[in-house]
C-alpha cells in the first residue's frame, strides 16, 4: 500500500497525497548560460521529465532563472545552499520549488524571510539531506552518517520550518549507499507524512548507477515509499528521466512510450538479433503510445511472443517475419528489420492516434 502523504503542488503539478509519481532531473549546465540550460531543459522534457532543478551558485544565476522560467514548460526548482538572499532573488524570479535546507541558512530571520516570500507565492521548500554533508553534531553523536543520523537531521530542518508555521515541504535522505538509503526513507516515512523525492544520490556512471537506483528505488517504491523521484548519473541528464521512468514502468506505477520485448538470443538465432534490438529501442523509445513492440530471434518462441506483441519481428535464416497485430505483414531481408519494424510501429500509432 502507498504511505499517505500530504499533497503539495510544484508550479500546478501535484506530489503527494496519491499523484503520479513525477521524475524529475538537474541540469548539468552552468544555470549563467541560459541558452544552454534552456536547450537541456527542453530535451529532457521531451524524454518526460516532470520537474527540472538548476543549481543557483551565485547572483547571477538567480537573475538567469528568470528567462529561464520563462522559456521552460515544465516545473522549475532552484537549488540553494546557505545564502538566503539566493533563494529571495530565485523567487523573485519565478520558481516553482526551492531546494534548500533551513538549517543551513544561519539566523533565523533569514529563514523567516525566505518562509515569508515562499508562503506568499505557495512555493514548497525540499529539504535535502544527504549523507556526504550531516551536521557535525550529528555525526560525533551517531559515529558516522547512519540512517538514524539522516533521519534526525531531516526531522531537525522539518521543525524549523513548522515552527514558522510552513508545511509545504517534501523530502529527500539521500546517501550513495543503497542499503542506507532505504533505510533512512523506511524510518522517516514512519514518522512524517512529508511527500518523499527519493534518489540514490552520487550513485555512479550511467551503467553502475541505473543498477543502484532501481534497487534502492525499486525496493522503496515497492514498499509504496516515494512520490517523486530523481535517479542520479554521471551521463546525460536525459538518461537520468529515461531511467526513472523505466523504473516506474517495471512496477506499473506509470505508463510512457512503448514496451520493448526481445529475447536474449541464443544458438538458434540465425540473425543478428542484437544491434536490430538496441536500435528499435533507441529509435522507438519516444513513441507517444504504449504499445507492445517485440524482437525475436527465431521461429520457436519467435512468433508466438511477435504475434502476441503490437508489432514485432520473428527472426529466421538471414531475414525475418514482420507481424502487426497477431497477422504477418510480410517477409523482411536482415538488413531490413529495425527499418520494418519501426516504421510498422509508428505506422500503428499513427492510425490509431497517440494516448
Ligand atoms: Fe533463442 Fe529463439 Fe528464444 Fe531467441 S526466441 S532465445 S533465438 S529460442
Amino acid at each position: 500500500m502507498p504511505q499517505q502523504t500530504r499533497q503539495i503542488f510544484v508550479g500546478d503539478l501535484p506530489i503527494g497525497g496519491g499523484a503520479p509519481i513525477a521524475v524529475q532531473s538537474m541540469c548539468s549546465t552552468d544555470t549563467r548560460d541560459i541558452s544552454a540550460t534552456l536547450t537541456q531543459i527542453e530535451g529532457l522534457t521531451t524524454a518526460g521529465c516532470d520537474i527540472v532543478r538548476c543549481a543557483v551558485p551565485d547572483e547571477e544565476a538567480a537573475d538567469a532563472l528568470a528567462a529561464i522560467r520563462k522559456g521552460c514548460r515544465i516545473p522549475l526548482v532552484a537549488d540553494i545552499h546557505f545564502d538566503y538572499r539566493l533563494a529571495l532573488a530565485a523567487l523573485e524570479n519565478g520558481v516553482d520549488a526551492l531546494r534548500l535546507n533551513p538549517g543551513n541558512i544561519g539566523e533565523r530571520w533569514k529563514v523567516e524571510e525566505v518562509v515569508r516570500a515562499c508562503a506568499e507565492r505557495r512555493v514548497p521548500i525540499r529539504i535535502g539531506v544527504n549523507g556526504g554533508s550531516l551536521e557535525k553534531e550529528l555525526l560525533a553523536k551517531h559515529g558516522h552518517p547512519s540512517a538514524a543520523a539522516m533521519v534526525e537531521s531531516a526531522l531537525g530542518h522539518i521543525r524549523i520550518l513548522e515552527d514558522l508555521g510552513y508545511r509545504e515541504i517534501k523530502v529527500s535522505l539521500k546517501a550513495s549507499d543503497v542499503r542506507r538509503t532505504v533505510d533512512a526513507y523506511r524510518l522517516l516515512a514512519e514518522k512524517v507524512d512529508y511527500p518523499l523525492h527519493i534518489g540514490i544520490t552520487e550513485a555512479g556512471t550511467t551503467w553502475g548507477g541505473t543498477i543502484k537506483s532501481a534497487v534502492g528505488l525499486g525496493t522503496l517504491l515497492y514498499d509504496g515509499i516515494g512520490d517523486t523521484l530523481r535517479v542520479s548519473l554521471t551521463g546525460d541528464p536525459v538518461e537520468e528521466v529515461r531511467v526513472g521512468w523505466e523504473i516506474l514502468r517495471a512496477l506499473d506505477l506509470r505508463d510512457r512510450g512503448p514496451i520493448f520485448i526481445s529475447c536474449p538470443t541464443c544458438g538458434r538465432c540465425q540473425v543478428d538479433l542484437i544491434p536490430v534490438a538496441e536500435e528499435v529501442e533507441r529509435r522507438l523509445r519516444d513513441l507517444p503510445k504504449k504499445i507492445v513492440v517485440a524482437v525475436m530471434g527465431c521461429v520457436v518462441n519467435g512468433p508466438g511472443e511477435a504475434r502476441e506483441a503490437d508489432v514485432g519481428i520473428a527472426g529466421g535464416k538471414g531475414q525475418g517475419l514482420l507481424f502487426r497485430r497477431g497477422e504477418v505483414v510480410r517477409k523482411v531481408p536482415q538488413d531490413e528489420l529495425a527499418d520494418a519494424l519501426v516504421a510498422e510501429a509508428w505506422s500503428l500509432v499513427e492510425e490509431e492516434g497517440a494516448i
